[in-house]
């Protein structure tokens, strides 16, 4: 049976690919890099969250113990904006080295899954990971089963996380600035609370 490597971002967006994975007759072993988590406290919870799926559903995990804060940091200082494609490239090149030095017939990631990721992008870069490292990438839209892999994250009653990873995400996410609270506060003026608001 042909064995693939599936870069796994979390506990949750694991379910579909492996499922969809273990259908096409893949031999699926998950790989965890993901330095990109902040803080500590959230990375040790989303492994955990991983750990727990694979224990669930028989799945064997590399996992790599070191967490190069510092050098995501340090590439993406100055250049927040292209963060996205340099934490994929992190990532994805990790698993596409290791895929290649383990003797995997291919490589691929539960990015793929997510519909809050830039798609697109994560595919060109593994495409190039895979050139890098001569190991193939297996490509597939996910995002197809986005509703029923997030049903059964939901049922496995794992944490499941509340953004995307990085210390900029977990700003957007819940970081509401002046302009915007002063916007809230004439809307929440005209409609009393309990109103209908948004
Ligand atoms: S928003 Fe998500 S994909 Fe983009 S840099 Fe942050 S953790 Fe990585």
């Amino acid at each position: 049976m042909a064995r693939i490597l599936l870069h796994t971002c979390c506990g949750p967006c694991t379910f579909y690919p492996l499922d969809r994975l273990r259908a096409a007759g893949w031999e699926v072993r998950g790989f965890f890099f993901n330095p990109n988590i902040h803080p500590y406290q959230e990375f040790q919870r989303r492994l955990e969250a991983l750990q727990a799926v694979s224990e669930q559903e028989s799945l064997p995990l590399i996992v790599r113990s070191d967490y190069p804060l510092e050098q995501f940091l340090r590439s993406v200082a100055f250049r927040e904006g292209d963060r996205c494609l340099i934490c994929y490239t992190l990532r994805l090149e990790a698993a596409a080295r290791c895929a290649a030095k383990s003797r995997f017939d291919a490589f691929t990631t539960t990015l793929l899954y997510s519909k809050r990721q830039k798609h697109e992008l994560a595919r060109h870069i593994a495409e190039n990971a895979s050139k890098k490292y001569g190991i193939p990438f297996y490509y597939e839209d996910f995002r197809e089963g986005w509703k029923a892999g997030q049903a059964r994250a939901e049922k496995s009653g794992i944490y499941r996380q509340l953004y995307c990873g990085c210390i900029y995400s977990e700003k957007e996410r819940f970081f509401i600035s002046p302009s915007r609270r002063r916007t809230a506060r004439k809307a929440s003026d005209r409609f009393p609370a309990g109103g209908d608001t948004e």
